[in-house]
């Protein structure tokens, strides 16, 4: 018998009958018609009569099998997640298990891909707040304010609602300009969505808080769920001329949130009728780094997002 094998038998010998399993770490896909929308790393445990994703990043997805059993195994299963715009919906879905990967299909355009790994990571503690653009190059208070098209608590009616405050700032930038984090971190959540795609990146502060930034409308993202970031790890980069064509946005820009919290989860803006019920939740961007940046020496550096 090889090592392996003893090590196996021994395990059954000595494991009482049923033990709750330790929490597994699991990168959540979430799909619609085949394409990535958002990637979040989720902690699977059984809850009642089937199993619990729960995670940082987004709403929490319950697993309920039509059989029940006491490991995640092939078949169907009623499975409840929350949107981004907090509808909650209950999909059947069948799943099918190949090594460490789980495959959730629906009827709907809504497919779940489960892979078990290690995507929790630590998130580094921050050090110094930066511009999104062009590492820390572009990081003096004016550079940053001269790209500023779009103000927190702004009034908008983007995305089908009947209006919101806008959670963030809109900043001015370059066809396929790189976007960088604003602070080391922890990468978080990312979406692939074609003109809303993004990245929400997890800040330690050195008193144990946490802050939380969200970088919207861009492409090419090069960072994992997981990953430890600092303000030179490039995260993605803005539209280029056709994307941003497509959007019909009157500037090409970079949203940016900073976020005190993440209760709303996934990547979306959260629909705020009112300033303070926001500044429950954001802070504006505009302030709060352009505090921050004051504090850097100012870089001689023209703005890059007046070099067309
Ligand atoms: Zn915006």
């Amino acid at each position: 018998m090889q090592i392996a094998q003893w090590t196996a038998a021994l395990y059954l010998l000595i494991t009482p009958a049923y033990s709750a399993p330790i929490p597994e770490p699991y990168l959540v896909s979430i799909s619609r018609l085949g394409v990535v929308e958002n990637q979040f790393c989720a902690n699977l445990s059984p809850k009642n009569s089937g199993y619990i994703l729960t995670s940082e990043a987004h709403k929490d997805i319950i697993l309920i099998p039509e059989i029940p059993g006491q490991t995640l195994s092939s078949g169907k299963y009623s499975v409840t997640l929350e949107h981004q715009n907090l509808k909650t919906s209950t999909l059947k879905m069948t799943a099918s298990i190949q090594g460490d990967r789980v495959k959730l299909l629906s009827k709907t355009p809504v497919d779940i891909l489960l892979l078990r790994q290690n995507c929790l990571g630590e998130t580094p503690i921050s050090d110094t707040w930066n511009s999104p653009f062009s590492g820390t190059k572009d990081s003096d208070t004016k550079a940053f304010q001269r790209r500023i098209v779009g103000r927190f608590a702004d009034f908008r009616t983007a995305g089908g609602d009947n209006g919101h405050k806008h959670a963030g700032i809109d900043l001015r930038g370059g066809f396929g300009e790189e976007v960088y984090p604003i602070n080391d971190g922890r990468v978080l959540t990312t979406s692939y969505k074609d003109l809303s795609g993004g990245v929400v990146i997890e800040h330690l502060l050195p008193d144990g808080s946490k802050l939380y930034s969200k970088y919207v409308h861009i492409q090419d993202i090069s960072v994992r769920v997981g990953e430890q970031v600092t303000p030179h790890t490039r995260l993605g980069r803005l539209f280029d001329k056709t994307s941003f064509k497509k959007s019909r946005y009157t500037h090409n820009h970079l949203h940016l949130e900073i976020r005190k919290d993440y209760l709303d989860k996934g990547t979306g803006s959260s629909y705020s009728d009112t300033r303070n019920e926001l500044e429950k939740h954001c802070l504006d961007p505009e302030q709060f780094l352009g505090k921050q940046l004051t504090k850097k020496p100012a870089h001689m550096e023209q703005d890059p997002g007046t070099n067309k």
